[in-house]
């Protein structure tokens, strides 16, 4: 039977109590972690989100100790007692409190509770749908509830910092008009205006370019964006940005202004990271890693050795690269443990993949053996060893083909080899700036460009003139900082001339009568005295899974939506009665 709270107010949290209070009268309010009952002594542990504190129960007060004996596990109670040092045999150094205990003099009971369906004193795993329906219990676990203070004080730090940098949080509507990021957006059907819809903003990217156009000059703001997209593993249709904007910005303007951002973010988990970052082009990023976002953690580059093979007398290779085509390896340094069916098993999983892999490599003793056939001849599986620097124990893998694809198979192994070979060292950090993208991509199926950041991003200056000639070759004042293989941001220079934006509509193949209706409030307001600008949003949600070694941002986000887009604590999305849809103009009126 629940008892009131009257007047009981808590002293200290469950995690502050040290030797220095012994003696002290004090009053904990929170959950019963953990029963102990001996018979003759009887130990609650009383939990809050700041830790948790023993307390004991003196058997000489039977009236008391009767009514601890009735405690289970998650009753919310009150305790008061004095604080006192625990004896040397029941010090508990695991936890902060662990050197002393409360002797209790009054218990009230709070409220009960059910039992729940997972054991919250504990880290036993549970099924994440499990996790996720009861989410308010899993939000009581050390691990979630340590995620949710890591993340509040990584936004507070991101605050301060942008405070103190002279910047602006300026909030933009959740009902706004599409914005083009790439996504489906959400539409919310108008009541008012039938067979009008407002969209989610897939990000604030107009307004706060128009803030901007507004004399706001320096802009942040943390927001959710919404994006209605087929979820891959590890999105949510609803994510946090830290979304930033900056006048008269160049694209080290924004270098200069995150990385120390990074390194004040960084702080909150204890650790020094190193600026400035390291950039390298998108090209180079594709070719040396087959990828937009390599993780430097695990060195092995992708080499290219095409020269090697011109005038081979391998005739495959030869003809491979005199159409155009390349040979790239990538090197194992530590391969000892790659024994011939190891390394049998990585060819067969990528030839199951359609693709051709090759191996050569030198045993401790120098002894040289390969997968190249007999005819390729020793001299060139040496030569190839030599140019890729392949020493003694260690291993080349090796394809053929187009240059991108070759990359991207190896990209794919570097990181598959990587993980095997446990090269991938959490407590390291590895930042780069990505800079140098195509402004466009061709869209096979729709056969047109599309905007391969977003179609405000300004090409570079010297570029502009492919546009006319051939813009499939333009690169863009676009950049990504990457963190461990992850993309945690991306931003550019905008395009900040209304006939330079319309150009690029243009080819983006939306007709000026589209670019009106969608876009015309905004290039209206860029001939209104523009200045130049430039930003960025961060992946709010990644950055806080990488700081606290999540896999998974959804173990960031108090609510998130499972892989399938569904809430399944208050099981939306859900029907809605044909009253509200009728209002909505979504069914007829009868
Ligand atoms: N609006 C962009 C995005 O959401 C970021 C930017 O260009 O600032 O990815």
């Amino acid at each position: 039977m629940a008892e009131p709270l009257g007047e009981l107010t808590r002293t200290h949290t469950c995690g502050a109590l040290r030797p220095g209070d012994v003696g002290a009268n004090v009053v904990l309010l929170g959950w019963v972690h953990r029963v102990r009952d001996l018979g003759g002594l009887l130990f609650i542990d009383v939990r809050d989100r700041a830790g948790v504190t023993q307390a004991v129960f003196d058997k000489d007060d039977e009236a008391l100790m009767a009514k601890g004996k009735r405690l289970r596990s998650e009753f919310v109670i009150g305790v008061e007692g004095v604080v006192r040092r625990r004896s040397a045999e029941t010090i508990n150094p695991k936890l902060e409190t662990g050197d002393v205990e409360v002797l209790v003099k009054k218990l009230t009971l709070l409220n009960e509770a059910k039992t729940p369906p997972f054991p919250i004193a504990d880290d036993t795993p549970v099924s994440e749908d499990v996790r996720l329906k009861y989410r308010y219990l899993d939000l009581r676990r050390t691990r979630l509830a340590g995620n949710m203070i890591l993340r509040h004080r990584v936004t507070a730090a991101i605050r301060r910092y942008f405070d103190t940098q002279g910047f602006l949080e300026v909030e933009t509507p959740i009902l706004a008009k599409s914005t083009p990021e790439g996504a489906r957006d959400y539409l919310v059907p108008s009541r008012v205006h039938a067979g009008e819809f407002f969209a989610l903003p897939q990000s604030p990217q107009l307004f706060k370019q128009i803030l901007m156009v507004a004399g706001i000059d320096r802009y942040v703001q943390i927001c959710k964006c919404f994006r209605d997209e087929d979820l891959r593993a590890d999105r949510q249709p609803e994510f946090t940005q830290v979304d930033v904007e900056m006048s008269f910005a160049r694209p080290e303007s924004i270098f200069n202004l995150i990385e120390p951002l990074m390194h004040d973010v960084f702080a909150v988990i204890g650790k020094t990271i190193t600026t400035p970052f390291p950039r390298m082009s998108y090209a180079d990023a594709i070719a040396k890693y087959g990828s937009d976002k390599p993780d430097l953690r695990c060195g092995m580059p992708i080499q290219d050795v095409r020269e090697l093979f011109r005038e081979s007398s391998f005739k495959v290779f030869k003809d491979i690269v005199g159409g155009g085509g390349t040979v790239r390896a990538l090197v194992v340094a530590n391969a000892a443990s790659y024994s011939r069916s190891a390394v049998d098993g990585i060819v067969n999983a990528e030839k199951a993949q359609g693709r051709h892999l090759l191996w050569a490599r030198r045993a401790e003793d120098g002894t040289i053996t390969s997968s190249f056939p007999k005819a390729v001849g020793e001299e060139a599986v040496r030569a190839l060893l030599d140019a890729t620097g392949t020493a003694n124990g260690q291993l080349a893998f090796v394809v053929a083909g187009e240059p991108d694809a070759t990359s991207k198979t190896l990209g794919a192994l570097r990181l598959t080899l990587a993980k095997r070979d446990n090269l991938l060292d959490p407590e390291k950090f590895e930042f780069l700036w990505v800079v140098d993208f195509p402004l466009l991509e061709w869209d096979e199926e729709e056969k047109r460009y599309g905007a391969m950041h977003h179609p405000f991003t300004s090409p570079l200056d010297d570029d502009v003139a492919l546009l006319d000639t051939d813009p499939g070759k333009a690169r863009a004042k676009a950049y990504d900082l990457v963190l461990n293989g992850s993309e945690i941001g991306g931003g550019s220079t905008r395009i900040h001339d209304a006939a330079v934006q319309g150009r690029m509509f243009d080819l983006l193949n939306i007709s000026a009568d589209e670019q009106k209706l969608r876009f015309g409030f905004f290039l209206e307001a860029l001939e209104y005295g523009t200045p130049p600008h430039g930003g960025i949003a961060l992946g709010l949600d990644r950055l806080c899974a990488i700081l606290s070694n999540e896999s998974s941002i959804r173990e960031v986000i108090a609510f998130p939506k499972t892989a399938t887009a569904v809430d399944l604590m208050t099981s939306a999305p859900s029907t809605v009665g044909p009253r509200q849809l009728r209002e909505l103009h979504l069914l007829p009126r009868s």
